[in-house]
């Protein structure tokens, strides 16, 4: 049976994706060698490097005053890495604490210098973003985390805010358009809505580095990885094609904007299935909702199981929520087609007409 998959991340990539990561480990173009036995600094995967951070940029339609990073360690390893290259020990870095992604960054810059929460949505379950906050001006960046793949929200502007705006898009990078040049960073593990796991991309105003006193070890300081055009050491050669892949597909399909009207319409179609269904509720204040991963519960828990049991049968995989939040989680990224959702929503229907 066709499988539904919406897993959170690792998730679904595009067929096409994963046909020509397929081929390329048979043989990477015609070079008589798999895409896993070439050497990084041949021309081979030096040009896959070099159309992967071009490609990025061109998306975002970003100018030479960005550069763009894939680098080991997931989304994680930059909780730590973005203070360590920007927050001196005596310095404030302002944070939202948006979520479960978001409080770990925070708690890893507290390691490096002082991470002052300016918002937090904490006091109503992360039910929704804080949009009413200020940031102090001698913070050296504000950090938010655009989509929260736990609890789903995500922010629909970006916040106005005078110092160097910071964002973790890993579950909704390049989902939709928007104002690239308001952040002097943007980082994302590829799992969730760019490839395969085992790599993280970062884009950096080139500004914002070199202005701290702490020493970095080579491997974690960015400007050094810039000098070496993303070839510092080994890169995760095969997790670095495959995010190339992904994105000559999403340019391939009409870009960004094709990639935001599609996330419109399959979060749509979910979010008013679920309102009109009173078997279902979502908690998630409504201008807040995420287009990536839709939170939502049973009214009575105890239908809980027997809702997930049915999406099992009927092949709907990766619906069972986060672990800490309980209920269901559909995580929609670019490549569901929209198909999926329609299935679900019908199962839905049918579970609702069933009881
Ligand atoms: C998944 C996720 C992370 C963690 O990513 P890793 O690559 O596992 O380190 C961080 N932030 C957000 C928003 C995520 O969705």
């Amino acid at each position: 049976m066709k499988k539904h998959n919406f897993n959170s991340g690792p998730s679904i990539l595009p067929q096409i994706v994963m046909q020509q990561a397929a081929e390329a480990i048979v043989e990477f173009n015609n070079s008589g060698l798999s895409i896993l036995e070439i050497g990084h600094r041949t021309p081979f995967f030096t040009g896959v490097m070099e159309e992967a951070r071009a490609l990025v940029k061109e998306l975002m339609q970003l100018d030479d005053s960005y550069d763009v990073l894939f680098l080991h360690g997931g989304a994680t390893t930059q909780f730590m890495q973005i203070p360590m290259n920007l927050l001196d020990a005596d310095e404030t870095a302002a944070y939202c604490d948006d979520g479960v992604w978001g409080s770990k960054a925070i708690k890893e810059a507290s390691l490096f210098g002082k991470a002052l929460v300016v918002a937090s949505s904490k006091d109503k379950g992360y039910t929704y973003i804080n949009k009413g906050f200020t940031v102090p001006t001698t913070a050296k960046y504000l950090h938010i985390t655009s989509n929260n793949t736990v609890e789903g929200t995500q922010y629909f502007t970006a916040p106005d805010v005078s110092v160097p705006l910071i964002a973790d898009m890993s579950s909704d990078i390049f989902s939709r358009q928007m104002d690239f040049s308001k952040y002097s960073i943007i980082y994302a593990g590829a799992q969730k809505n760019m490839g395969a796991a085992g790599v993280n991309v970062l884009v950096v105003k080139k500004e914002i580095l070199g202005k701290i006193k702490r020493p970095i070890p080579n491997i974690m300081d960015y400007q050094k990885h810039i000098e070496a055009g993303s070839l510092m050491n080994t890169p995760p050669v095969f997790a670095v094609y495959v995010a190339l892949l992904t994105l000559k597909w999403i340019k391939a399909s009409g870009g960004l904007a094709e990639m935001e009207r599609s996330s419109i319409e399959k979060s749509s179609l979910l979010y008013s299935t679920i309102d009109s269904l009173p078997v279902f509720n979502c908690k998630i204040a409504v201008e807040d909702r995420s287009r990536m991963n839709a939170v939502f519960f049973l009214n009575d828990n105890t239908l809980e199981a027997p809702f997930l049991d049915l999406c099992k049968k009927e092949g709907m995989v990766g619906v069972k929520g986060y672990r800490t939040v309980g209920g269901v989680r559909v995580s929609m990224y670019n490549a569901l087609p929209l198909e999926s959702v329609v299935a679900f929503t019908d199962l839905m229907k049918s579970f609702a007409a069933s009881i």
